[in-house]
């Protein structure tokens, strides 16, 4: 299973491919979580980074192109992938589809979740996620066992910087002008299948492993 998430920041892409790789043993790359990662790590990459995350900006092109590239090189990625967070540009997906291209591979979708603005905020706002493993919980609506701690893996949840109100309504902005646009690309080339991601996680989970076997 060859596969795209995409959707607003907030939508449930990074909870769904979680899900995901457990149902097909297949990698979730999240460029955001790579990203943050190379951040932690004070890496040239993490370092330049940086301050376009803080902002709410999407990182230049050929970062997370390079990423990417390297990243379906490995040989985990053969039996397939989800990509999560990426692409966020026109450019991108050019890149992505000259890629798996030379790599002889194909997608087999391209998920939507479509959530309306102020369920986004909510759900930012409200989200934490695993120090140790990355897993996302929300305060709220898909809370931990234990306040602050992991159910899987026991690590401390912390609020992500750029998840402030403020922030959030410029990422917001970024992904109407620079992401949606691909919801028209691959819709042209045949991919795109929409979920109605404002339903529970697990409604959404259910409907989401039905699109995929229909593929
Ligand atoms: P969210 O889960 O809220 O959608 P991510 O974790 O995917 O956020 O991304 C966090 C930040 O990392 C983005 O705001 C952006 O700065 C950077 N980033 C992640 N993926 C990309 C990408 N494909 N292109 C450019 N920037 C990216
Ligand atoms: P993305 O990766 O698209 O930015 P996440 O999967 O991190 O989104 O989800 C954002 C926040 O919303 C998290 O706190 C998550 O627990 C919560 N969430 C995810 N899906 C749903 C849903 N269907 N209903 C309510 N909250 C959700
Ligand atoms: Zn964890």
């Amino acid at each position: 299973m060859k596969l795209i998430l995409l959707g607003p920041p907030g939508a449930g892409k990074g909870t769904q491919a979680k899900m995901l790789t457990e149902e097909f043993g297949i990698p979730q790359i999240s460029t955001g979580d790579i990203l943050r990662a190379a951040v932690k790590e004070g890496t040239p990459m993490g370092i330049k980074a940086k301050g376009f995350m803080d902002s709410g900006a999407l990182v230049p092109d050929e970062v997370v192109i390079g990423i990417v590239t390297e990243r379906l090189q490995k040989e985990d990625c053969n039996s397939g992938f989800i990509l999560d967070g990426f692409p966020r540009t026109v450019p991108q997906a050019d890149a992505l589809a000259d890629n798996l291209k030379g790599l002889d591979k194909d997608l087999d979708a391209v998920v939507s979740l479509e959530v309306d603005v102020e369920a986004l905020v909510e759900r930012l706002t409200g989200r934490r996620t695993c120090k140790e493993c990355g897993r996302g919980y929300h305060i709220a609506f898909d809370p931990s066992r234990t306040e602050g701690v992991c159910d899987a893996c026991g690590g401390e949840l912390f609020q992500r910087d750029d998840d402030q109100e403020e922030t959030i309504r410029k990422r917001l902005d970024v992904y109407n002008e620079q992401t949606s646009p691909l919801t028209d690309y691959y819709a042209a080339a045949g991919l795109l299948k929409s979920l109605d991601g404002m339903q529970e996680i697990g409604t959404v989970q259910q409907q989401m492993l039905e699109v995929l076997k229909a593929v």
